[in-house]
């Protein structure tokens, strides 16, 4: 659906050029809800302008359902624009317009009749769940309330595509999260493929199928959210992750432990995904082999709609029960890796 080719982006001229992107290739998928993480300055706001051309990349191409943006005429740029939808961290709502007025703009913008501009108006109005608020003024809005305007708008022209630039940053927990929902709730009733960057890893967590994680202008890591989320291998990627499992404190703690114990121990981490989360697979495993667990960390939570579980556990036993436990571990579709 979206292909960027080698893609990069220089701001300034001469000695002061900063190069933002630096050949940048990434692919997503139609129907697919893709987040691009990073820190502040890596690239992800001016990759996000490239996809509709509000950003003209210095060199590479960008292909959106088969067309090559890169290579048209203002004119056809112009018609392919439409079917690009886009909502920002700050709303960009007319502060002189009600929320109405907001939502028909676009429509306006290509001559479509008032009756047909009433019904869908109306439509994403019901969409959103702003019916009671439509003469209001954006000043009269709370955040969230301007978002779902931002995205009825964005939807106004019926596009293929979503970009969502930092939607949720400038809103509350409860209130990013009412909005994840509605943009969860679009791309699954619509089929609409929805690009968001952000830099928080809750968001890639509720909503996201496919994450990349950019750094100095080029993907560092991308995969699917499981893949990412549950086994880091870029530095950076684990930054983002380590709020969740944060292993070299407990590994030195299960370390020092260990040297003061009898029998082998090993420190392990188990992730357990789907409906392996809520099975007792580990305490029939230890019941069974006669290796004894601490449980040093553990989370459950879930990644969109699929539940995982991570525990950090020393085992402890005779060192070739402990690899047993583990061999069956695996063997029953648990993933293991042993960290010290
Ligand atoms: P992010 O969205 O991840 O914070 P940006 O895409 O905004 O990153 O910025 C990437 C790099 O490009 C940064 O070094 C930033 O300072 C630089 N940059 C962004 N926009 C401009 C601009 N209009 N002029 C000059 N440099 C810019």
């Amino acid at each position: 659906m979206i292909e960027l080719k080698q893609l990069t982006k220089e701001y300034g001229k001469g000695n002061r050029v900063t190069t933002a992107l630096t050949g940048l290739d990434l692919s997503v998928a139609k129907g697919d809800i893709f987040g691009v993480i990073g820190h502040s300055g890596a690239g992800k706001s001016t990759l996000i302008r490239c996809i509709n051309l509000l950003e003209r990349p210095t060199s590479g191409e960008v292909w959106v359902n088969g067309v090559n943006l890169t290579s048209l005429r203002t004119k056809q740029l112009q018609a392919e624009r439409r079917k690009i939808g886009m909502i920002y961290q700050h709303f960009n709502l007319l502060s002189s317009a009600t929320v109405y007025d907001n939502i028909a703009f676009p429509l306006r913008l290509v001559h479509t009749s008032n009756s047909d501009i009433e019904t869908k108006v109306n439509d994403l109005l019901t969409l959103v769940g702003l019916e009671d608020h439509r003469d209001k003024y954006p000043a009269q809005l709370s955040g969230g309330q301007k978002q779902r305007v931002g995205i009825a708008r964005a939807l106004a022209s019926d596009p293929e595509v979503l970009l969502c630039d930092e939607a949720t940053s400038a809103l509350d927990p409860q209130t990013t999260n009412s909005i994840l929902k509605l943009l969860l709730d679009i791309n699954k009733r619509f089929n609409l493929t929805i690009v968001l960057i952000t830099h928080e890893m809750h968001v890639i967590q509720s909503i996201c199928d496919r994450v990349a994680v950019i750094h100095q202008g080029g993907i560092v890591e991308q995969g699917t959210v499981s893949d990412v989320f549950l086994k880091p291998q870029h530095p950076i990627t684990r930054d983002f992750t380590r709020g969740d499992l944060d292993h070299s404190e407990l590994l030195k703690q299960a370390v020092n432990m260990s040297s003061i114990h009898p029998l082998t121990s090993q420190v392990v981490k188990i992730t357990f995904l789907g409906g392996k989360t809520y099975e007792s697979i580990l305490s029939r495993t230890v019941r069974d082999t006669g290796v004894d667990f601490a449980i040093l960390q553990g989370t459950i939570s879930t990644l969109k709609d699929t539940p995982y579980g991570q525990l950090i556990v020393r085992f402890e036993g005779e060192s070739d029960d402990i690899s047993r436990t583990i061999d069956k571990l695996v063997s029953q579709g648990l993933d293991v890796e042993v960290i010290g």
